[in-house]
């Protein structure tokens, strides 16, 4: 089936889905993004999504694309168009088209706006889960502001070479005191030998992401223990468990950082219970 995608006020085949060589996205990574999960044709988590989005466009003085209420019908038409089921919805906000210059453009240049859908294999993701995926640590090395979700993720994507390079999913960032940040797409987390969810407080040092909130809602109404500090590395590798978040991933455990096994080498009971469980908190739309 072909694909469709949604940019600026049109709806496009997706190989003709085009932004101008000057679009402030291209030119300087000036602008921010979302991804959200689609289950069963619904977007989970919409309004948390909607409202980070909100709160990444006031951090970098951009003005909403379109209104909250139009945006919501754009990302249901993206959806029914690309007929996804199980999948990933992709926002993109830039500070629009403009001559090439640092400082903002003029009043009234036009955000551009992208959204495209895709459908993804829920089996596969959950045989994944079964199995456990590898971490790898690399230095902290992006900017203080991590916590605005910007498309300027180049830092991101070396990381995440790297880990793959060595043959892991994903690469965990820390800091110059030897704690994980976060992942270059997912939060981190671990289960310490005495059963405690631990996981980095969002301050900024790391994006506040929907899952984890949603996640720490789970481990509330599971009654389990969560302290939200930052862990070190040594840490992680004595944990019990170890899984990472994101709503490309939902819950996924990791059953190995840097080559050593964490835990039993297998995803853990508490990792397995927050993914079993994540729908049932995770708002999920129209
Ligand atoms: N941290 C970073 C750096 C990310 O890119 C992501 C994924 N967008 C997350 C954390 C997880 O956020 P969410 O749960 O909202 O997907």
């Amino acid at each position: 089936m072909s694909r469709v995608a949604y940019v600026n006020g049109r709806y496009l085949p997706h190989a003709q889905a085009k932004v101008h060589i000057e679009d402030r996205g291209y030119q300087f990574a000036d602008g921010v993004y979302e991804v959200c999960e689609v289950r069963e044709g619904r977007l989970v988590d919409e309004r948390r999504h909607l409202e980070r989005l909100d709160r990444s466009l006031a951090e970098i003085g951009m003005q909403r694309p379109m209104s909250p209420a139009a945006l919501r019908v754009v990302l249901r038409e993206t959806l029914r168009r690309n007929r996804v089921h199980d999948g990933l919805l992709y926002l993109q906000v830039t500070r629009g088209v403009a001559p090439r210059d640092h400082g903002f453009p003029p009043p009234g240049t036009r955000p551009s706006i992208v959204v495209t859908a895709k459908s993804t294999d829920r089996a596969k993701a959950d045989a994944l889960a079964e199995a456990g995926v590898a971490v790898m640590t690399v230095p902290e090395n992006r900017w203080e502001r991590v916590d605005i979700k910007t498309v300027a993720l180049l830092p991101n994507v070396l990381a995440r070479q790297a880990a793959r390079a060595k043959g892991a999913r994903e690469a965990w960032f820390v800091d110059k005191d030897g704690f994980v940040t976060e992942g270059s797409s997912s939060n981190a987390w671990i289960v310490t030998a005495d059963g405690a969810i631990v996981t980095r407080p969002a301050t900024p040092g790391i994006l506040k992401g929907i899952t984890r909130t949603v996640a720490l809602e789970v481990a509330a109404k599971q009654g389990l223990r969560v302290e939200e500090r930052p862990f070190s590395v040594a840490e992680a590798l004595k944990a019990r468990e170890a899984f990472l978040t994101a709503a490309t991933q939902i819950v996924m455990p990791v059953v190995r950082i840097d080559g050593q096994q964490i835990g039993d080498g297998r995803p853990g009971p508490v990792a397995q219970a927050l993914r079993a469980h994540f729908h049932e908190s995770a708002e999920v739309g129209l």
